[in-house]
């Protein structure tokens, strides 16, 4: 279906390419967003830093990197056709065949030809007389647009740490997050890795089969629960493609939009033995199984949580042979689930590997970076390779690197200073026409995508009806939204300031970055509800003209 915008003669039009829409990134957001504008006949052009598509999964190439939510659950439900084409191998796909998958995608729908890789958006200005946006690059060359998405993903600003010398390192250094697109060879080299979340978790067990040495320096353990992965043969494929209706319906349902869900029950409704037996099921159980289908107070009630976390540390005890490496891994001072659980396959077994070291940084802190290694209190190391596992400046990080200025010149990045301001968590007022694909909710981010993308295409769709060039949330559904946002946020250990989880969720791990939820703590359904709603009433909450 083809929809007319309206288009008012761009000033010096001549000089820029000029869109009906433009999108930034092209992962799992991004490819989506431009399917969906593209089938309503608009002129979109997508940018994308990267040399390939896929985001995430084209920039976390690091041995070991796989999805931790079902991969059928994970791979898009708009097209039958997609569904039915594409095999999983693996319950949880591993990163190469992800990449593969989305250069799938982006093949299948010939979506290429209206992609510009290998090209940084500088910054994206509004032109308040001409309702568009016009997008600079940073190698140079502009562009024009009606519309301006964001889909630069939430995770995607990778961060390391300022440590003293680090510039003054001789050996090689990089982070998981940029990992080199060529393999770098590791193979007998002396390794260090800086964190143990979710991406060094997939990382150390991996590595730690191929290098000389590796030492891991971590800072705070986490709670970390077995993946239990395992390949998916073509009968089970066959099965799984059957049941996608059954399968989409249900991650509609859920509170975080995977297949799990939480159990209605108190933890306080079973008998101490009931009890552990359903945690050993869930134990036995694929994915975050272990997490996302826990009795649901276990989530909120300190002493249910502290039952829960015990059996979890007896686990991890189980597993590592040195009980005093085993009570280093062990956490003891945070809820379980106060931050996101890594799921592992043979993490805790790599610390009985004789090339393996645990460093405890909270008993000898890093003192600096030296041109040979790591100093840290207690001793020296030397290193041919040093590995950032230390995470990302989560959703704010990514849209901030980008000089986005609004009505008036208006700063993105100031009006944002104190933690993300939308309305629905896809606009900021005061920067009209823009979507921001990113600030959602605390879900199976590519159900959450899904339903964002097609929000922000029928929204469009419903303009180039009406005739109207522009939708800006109004101030006050923006407050209104942040402080609904704010209230639910204080609820859960994983979403709550005060929890002691001090996670990339509340911007904790970034020195100076303001302690907010920076996602929508509602459920899924909730979201979807409030979203439809807020377009059913005509999009209540947005100044259309
Ligand atoms: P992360 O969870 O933020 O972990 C960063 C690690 O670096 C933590 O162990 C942290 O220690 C440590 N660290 C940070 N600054 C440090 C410093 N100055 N000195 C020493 N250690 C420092 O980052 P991530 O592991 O990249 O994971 C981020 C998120 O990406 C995950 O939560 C998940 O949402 C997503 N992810 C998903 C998958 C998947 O399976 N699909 C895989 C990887 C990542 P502290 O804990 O003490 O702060």
């Amino acid at each position: 279906m083809a929809v007319s915008l309206e288009r008012e003669p761009a000033v010096n039009e001549g000089s820029f390419d000029q869109f009906d829409a433009i999108i930034i990134g092209a992962g799992v957001s991004g490819l989506c967003q431009l399917y969906h504008l593209r089938r309503l006949g608009l002129k979109v052009r997508l940018f994308e830093e990267g040399g390939g598509v896929g985001g995430t999964w084209y920039w976390n190439r690091y041995p070991g990197c796989r999805f931790d939510s079902e991969s059928y659950t994970y791979g898009y439900s708009f097209s039958e056709e997609l569904l039915r084409e594409w095999d999983w191998k693996e319950h949880f796909s591993a990163q190469p065949d992800t990449e593969r998958y989305l250069n799938f995608v982006a093949d299948k729908f010939d979506l290429r030809r209206d992609i510009q890789l290998n090209t940084r958006v500088a910054s994206a200005v509004f032109d308040d007389r001409q309702n568009c946006w016009e997008v600079r690059m940073e190698q140079g060359g502009s562009a024009r647009a009606r519309f301006l998405i964001t889909a630069v993903g939430i995770l995607s600003a990778p961060y390391t740490p300022p440590i003293a010398g680090l510039e003054s390192f001789k050996g090689v250094r990089f982070h998981t997050g940029r990992w080199p697109q060529e393999p770098p060879k590791l193979e007998g080299k002396r390794v260090a890795v800086i964190g143990t979340g979710a991406s060094a978790v997939q990382l150390i067990p991996e590595i730690a089969k191929v290098v000389g040495h590796l030492t891991v320096f971590q800072r705070r353990p986490n709670y970390c629960a077995p993946l239990r992965n395992g390949k998916i043969d073509p009968e089970t494929m066959k099965k799984i493609k059957a049941s996608y209706p059954e399968i989409f319906r249900r991650t509609n349902e859920t509170t975080a939009a995977f297949i799990h869900d939480f159990d209605p029950r108190s933890i306080y409704d079973v008998t101490p033995a009931e009890r552990l037996a359903r945690f050993e099921e869930l134990w036995e159980q694929r994915g975050f199984a272990k997490w996302l289908s826990l009795f649901h107070d276990i989530n909120t009630d300190p002493k249910a949580n502290e039952i829960y976390a015990e059996f979890v540390r007896n686990k991890i005890r189980e597993r590592v042979k040195d009980p005093a490496v085993a009570e280093k891994l062990t956490p003891k001072d945070y809820p379980f689930g106060a931050k996101r659980i890594p799921l592992e396959s043979g993490y805790y077994e790599a610390y009985n590997r004789d090339n393996v070291t645990l460093v405890d940084l909270r008993e000898s802190p890093i003192e600096r970076i030296t041109p040979t290694g790591i100093k840290t209190r207690a001793a020296e190391y030397e290193f041919d390779v040093i590995i950032f596992a230390t995470g990302f400046d989560a959703v704010t990080g990514a849209l901030s690197k980008i000089d986005i200025r609004g009505k008036g010149g208006m700063s993105f990045k100031d009006r944002w200073a104190h933690g993300p301001r939308t309305y629905l968590g896809m606009q900021t007022a005061g920067f009209p026409n823009m979507f921001i694909i990113s600030a959602a909710a605390f879900a199976n981010l590519p159900r959450c995508i899904e339903m964002l993308v097609e929000w922000v295409a029928d929204c469009i769709r419903y303009m180039g009806e009406k005739g109207l060039t522009r939708i800006e949330a109004t101030p006050q559904a923006e407050d209104a939204w942040v402080r609904h946002s704010a209230e639910l946020a204080g609820h859960s250990f994983l979403t709550r300031g005060d929890a002691g989880g001090d996670s990339w969720f509340l911007g904790a791990n970034i020195p100076g970055k303001d302690r907010v939820f920076l996602l929508y703590a509602n459920s899924f359904p909730a979201y979807r509800k409030e979203c439809r709603e807020a377009a059913d009433k005509g999009y209540e909450g947005f100044l259309l003209q």
